[in-house]
């Protein structure tokens, strides 16, 4: 199977469920990435180099970490050797706890020795992130390759993009006909939404509080929110 073939596919199965196909397909890779790492790479001496000298993961996937069940042995020893790595680099820095500490420990000062501030070597990106953009722009190229007259129904029964991915998707979109399809689409849906969020709005009205509100109405507002911010995996 192909490499577009293979992303094709990938945006088949995440529009069977609701919401933008593109945070399905970003949230699996990250899952799986690390779920790879827990179960069986943490020990791994070249990925724990890389991880050091990256200095972890975002705020985000670092909490991820420690939503899979009886991994937290995993997380710790990651974590352990990057906060000692984190350690090694502030103490190069000569930063505090206090300037006699680190003249005791024989740290030497950032810079010409001055007053300066210490200086600490930057964390490099979140290694999920990192692969979280590599798989969603094949996946978005694969999208906008065959959005027209292909993938546009099964999008469409998704809800459509969230606004992030959209913006992404009509960047790497050079095709006018699949450029003037996206916006279709989008249109369609978000009009619906807008549609429902104000039928909600009304309803809370006083003289209409006796029409039943719908369950699309009752759960436009989480649609709304993941329109705008993007689907997230709940947090535990
Ligand atoms: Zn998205
Ligand atoms: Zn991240």
């Amino acid at each position: 199977m192909s490499t577009r073939s293979a992303a094709y596919q990938d945006i088949l199965r995440a529009s069977e469920q609701h919401g933008c196909p593109l945070c399905h397909i970003g949230q699996k890779t990250a899952r799986s990435y690390l779920d790879n790492l827990l179960w069986g790479s943490v020990n791994d001496p070249e990925l724990r180099a890389e991880l050091d000298k990256l200095l972890g993961f975002c705020g985000q996937h670092s909490r991820q970490m420690m939503t899979f069940q009886g991994e937290r042995l995993g997380v710790a020893i990651v974590h352990h050797a990057m906060l000692k790595e984190a350690l090694r680099r502030v103490q190069r820095a000569g930063a505090p706890p206090s300037r006699s500490l680190s003249a005791r420990l024989g740290l030497r000062k950032s810079g010409d020795g001055s007053d300066s501030p210490p200086v600490l070597e930057p964390a490099g990106q979140c290694p999920v992130c990192a692969k979280q953009v590599e798989i969603e722009a094949r996946a978005l190229d694969a999208l906008v390759e065959n959005l027209v007259d292909d993938l546009d129904g099964p999008l469409r029964d998704a809800g459509g993009l969230c606004w992030e991915h959209l913006g992404l998707a009509l960047q790497r979109c050079s095709d006018p006909k699949a450029q003037a399809r996206l916006v279709e689409v989008q249109s369609a849906v978000w009009e619906e939404l807008v549609g429902h969020l104000g039928e909600f709005i009304r309803k809370r009205d006083y003289r209409f509080q006796h029409e039943p509100i719908s369950d699309d109405e009752a759960v436009s507002i989480e649609k709304a929110i993941a329109a705008l911010t993007g689907q997230y995996p709940p947090v535990s």
